[in-house]
């Protein structure tokens, strides 16, 4: 795997589930739909291009991140220019009662980006421009979150994202959002002050807190593909000079203690503070590490990182504390430490791009309360016991667990759709494989993180974050959005009435 984040280990998703729901979800329209449509008027009345099956590109349009979802076909697949074009789309697809999708940066873990009928893909609209003197930043909907970081660099500014480079903007921010400076600045939602959609009617809004209310109040963090397709998001910016990264890791055999001390430390630090966990096993062996960010001087990171290693009981057998760049912490963040922004893509989003795609599976919890010596007992022989599952080699299996709270948790959890504000940090559980595992391999695998997260589940909360969205999760209304599902599903009602988004977990 060349390095998709560094987390990207811990990054997954249920390849045949996910498939199969999806074509169950999008059978309802009939494929005599698809042929009767006339798709050289759409790409006429386009300004950005609409690839076809036949296409010398389509093959390579049609993919999302994940390999696993390669198998899907899209009739075809547009490339938005403008809110117009998408406007243009959605009259199509109405005309002609075709199943349709909105694509940013195609990192759904359910693959539900694509579809049988028309993909809307925004990644043509991915200007980024700062207003210095209004201290927001303007961007287009298709924007991936590395170039989201490097427009806002040379102006000193930042917005909390997450940190895998080629994730889309747009899927980031309408679930939420949480990075290296979400415990300081909130998630991404909380930031956003200004959105252009457009709505299932074909209409052009412009949404914040006076215009369009409840829909703007929807879209942080109801969730993509719910309430039409995102054009460009208006943020407000933090002024950052530049931030301490660490990365702090222990023998295996201290992990317990290591979760414990992490676990007392990570979610009451200072908002400055960031961290994250990661238990990991593959290769014959387990490891534990601990990263973070924090916003101040090399001095004060030292100290904070000293709380924790007595609250572990020993120090680290390996430490790196470095003061740096925003956006370089990011380009470390994503796992391109050594390679430019342009570098830092997959092969055909920059013409030097060099980043792989990755196939995973992944669930994800929220914990209130803090972890047991049994529930660190079962996270520690949960991740032993991948060694012995059968997986694939070169196969992985782990949890990461982010610290929350901090301004995260100060917005009220009714005030966005977003609703998961009381979390002392958010559990990832993933495991991967290369291209070219064996599927009874992928099976072995995808059966010990199903075993690993029923263990774990039951000491966590019941939230799961709706941006790792698990299409095998049965209460996921409940799970991704709480009290808030009623007023999402009266939003849902008020701009999409004809249901005209759709997939197996949308907002009804
Ligand atoms: C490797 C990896 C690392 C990740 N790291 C993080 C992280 O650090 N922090 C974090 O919070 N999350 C992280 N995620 C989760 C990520 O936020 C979600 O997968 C997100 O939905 C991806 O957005 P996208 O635009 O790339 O995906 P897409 O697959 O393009 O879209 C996701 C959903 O949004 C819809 N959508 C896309 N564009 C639009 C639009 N313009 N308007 C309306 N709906 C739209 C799609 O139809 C789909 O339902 C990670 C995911 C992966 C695979």
């Amino acid at each position: 795997m060349t390095d998709q984040g560094r987390r990207s280990f811990l990054r997954a998703a249920g390849a045949t589930a996910g498939l199969a729901v999806l074509s169950a979800c999008t059978s309802s329209k009939s494929g005599s739909s698809v042929t009767a449509a006339d798709w050289n008027a759409l790409a006429k009345d386009l300004s950005g291009p609409l690839v076809r099956p036949g296409s010398s590109s389509y093959d390579t349009d049609r993919r999302l991140f994940d390999p696993r979802f390669d198998g899907l076909r899209p009739a075809g697949i547009a490339y938005c220019r403008s809110p117009h074009d998408v406007a243009t789309c959605l009259a199509y697809v109405r005309k002609y009662d075709l199943p349709v999708a909105a694509r940013c940066g195609g990192h759904s873990y359910a693959g539900w980006s694509s579809t049988t009928g028309l993909v809307v893909d925004v990644t043509a609209m991915a200007t980024v421009q700062v207003d210095t003197a209004a201290g927001t930043v303007t961007a287009g909907a298709g924007t991936r979150l590395i170039d989201f970081y490097n427009g806002l660099a040379p102006h000193g500014r930042a917005v909390p994202g997450g940190s895998c480079p080629t994730v889309g903007l747009s899927g980031l921010t309408m679930g939420g959002g949480v990075g290296v400076v979400s415990r300081a600045y909130g998630v991404t939602s909380d930031n956003l002050v200004q959105l252009q959609i457009v709505t299932a009617d074909g209409r052009i809004r412009t949404c914040d807190t006076r215009s369009d209310a409840d829909l703007f109040w929807a879209c942080r963090g109801g969730g993509g593909g719910n309430f039409g397709v995102a054009t460009s998001f208006t943020f407000t910016t933090h002024p950052i000079s530049g931030l301490v990264l660490f990365f702090l890791s222990w023998p295996w055999s201290q992990a317990d203690k290591v979760i414990a001390g992490w676990q007392s430390w990570a979610p009451h630090g200072p908002d400055q503070l960031w961290s994250n966990l990661h238990l990991a096993a593959g290769g014959g062996a387990a490891s534990i590490e601990v990263g973070g960010t924090y916003l101040g001087s090399v001095a004060e990171a030292a100290r904070l990182v000293d709380q924790l290693y007595a609250a572990v009981g020993s120090q680290p057998s390996s430490h790196f504390l470095e003061n740096t760049s925003y956006l370089h912490a990011m380009l470390v963040e994503a796992g391109c430490t050594t390679l430019s922004v342009e570098a830092c893509h997959l092969p055909g989003q920059t013409p030097g791009g060099q980043l792989s795609r990755q196939a995973q599976f992944t669930k994800s919890d929220i914990f209130t309360r803090p972890l047991s010596s049994a529930a660190i007992g079962t996270l520690l022989s949960g991740t032993e016991k991948f060694l012995t599952a059968g997986g694939a080699s070169g196969g992985s299996g782990g949890v990461a667990f982010d610290a929350l709270g901090g301004a995260v948790n100060r917005v009220a959890p009714g005030a966005t759709a977003y609703v998961h504000r009381d979390g002392l940090f958010q559990a990832q559980y993933t495991t991967d494989w290369s291209g070219s595992a064996p599927a009874s391999a992928i099976g072995r695998q995808q059966t010990w993180l199903r075993s690993f997260y029923g263990a774990a589940h039951r000491y966590a909360s019941g939230q799961a974050y709706q941006n790792y969205i698990d299409p095998e999760l049965t209460d996921w209304r409940q799970a991704y959005y709480g009290a808030n599902y009623s007023r999402l599903s009266q939003v849902k009602a008020r701009y999409d009435p004809g249901r005209l988004f759709r997939f197996p977990q949308a907002i009804t």
